[in-house]
């Protein structure tokens, strides 16, 4: 992680869980980090926590403005960005048939369309800069695969967009000969607030069978994302799965 020593590594989605411990992570290697989210005073309060560089900037991933304002910022303040961690992520429980479209939509915007529009932002500002960077999906299980399960609703199809992008990107990346990686990083279940933010655990029944649940911390997935973060130049892990051990 020596490389990565003072240069700048965004984050979205920094305000709890999985990205605030990736922020905490890079921070504790020495990054200067942009936390992004709409709760901005949470990174806040981390960056207070951490006295270390972390820069909170409020953003809704899934508003093009707002991620085009976000960047501008970044390149005013801080360009070169070396490593963008596209980690913002919902889920909305309902099935298929009952669904709302509102919630289809708003689950792509964040997970697919928030990440390929902060991915072209950063990525043309490494290649402007002719950083070799490095660009991480936080991706699911859900990307590779559909639990069988109800009322998992778009989330499983957007995460497998996820899977997709990670692809096209390395694709466009190599067809221009960049040096830039792409990451996908799939964890399994993972101890969050994005169970109960998102409303999958408003049920008793709900509440108790994840409960039963092995589980992953999110700083075991901030370790994960470091161990890629990690590896030398020449060596790319394109795809990486964490998971609690017990896991069904
Ligand atoms: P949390 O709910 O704890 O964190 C989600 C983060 O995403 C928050 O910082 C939130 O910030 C941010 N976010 C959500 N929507 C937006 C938006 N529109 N604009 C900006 N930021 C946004 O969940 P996790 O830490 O669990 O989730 C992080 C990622 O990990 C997600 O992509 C999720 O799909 C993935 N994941 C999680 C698993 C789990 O079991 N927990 C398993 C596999 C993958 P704010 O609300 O302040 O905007």
């Amino acid at each position: 992680m020596e490389r990565w020593r003072d240069k700048v590594a965004v984050v979205t989605g920094a305000s709890s869980g999985i990205g605030a411990a990736i922020a905490e992570e890079l921070v504790g290697h020495g990054c200067i980090v942009v936390g992004i989210a709409r709760r901005k005073e949470r990174v806040e309060e981390l960056s207070r926590k951490l006295k270390g560089k972390l820069y909170a900037v409020k953003a809704d991933v899934s508003k093009e403005e707002d991620i085009l304002d976000a960047f501008k910022w970044i390149r005013q303040n801080l360009s070169p960005i070396h490593i963008l961690v596209n980690n913002a992520g919902i889920g909305k429980p309902a099935n298929l048939i009952e669904g709302d479209v509102e919630d289809f939509k708003s689950v792509f915007d964040t997970n697919v369309l928030g990440l390929t529009i902060a991915t072209k932002e950063a990525v043309k500002d490494m290649i402007k800069h002719n950083v070799d960077g490095h660009v991480v999906h936080i991706n699911s299980v859900l990307g590779h695969y559909v639990a069988k399960v109800p009322n998992l609703n778009v989330y499983p199809a957007s995460k497998h967009a996820v899977t997709a992008l990670t692809e096209t990107l390395r694709n466009d990346l190599n067809s221009i000969g960049s040096k830039i990686k792409v990451t996908s990083v799939s964890p399994g279940l993972v101890e969050t607030e994005i169970f109960a933010v998102n409303g999958y655990l408003s049920s008793n029944e709900a509440m108790d069978y994840w409960q039963s649940l092995p589980k992953l911390q999110s700083k075991d997935v901030a370790s994960a994302v470091t161990y890629v973060l990690g590896t030398p130049p020449h060596v790319q892990v394109t795809e990486l799965t964490v998971r609690p051990v017990g896991e069904m």
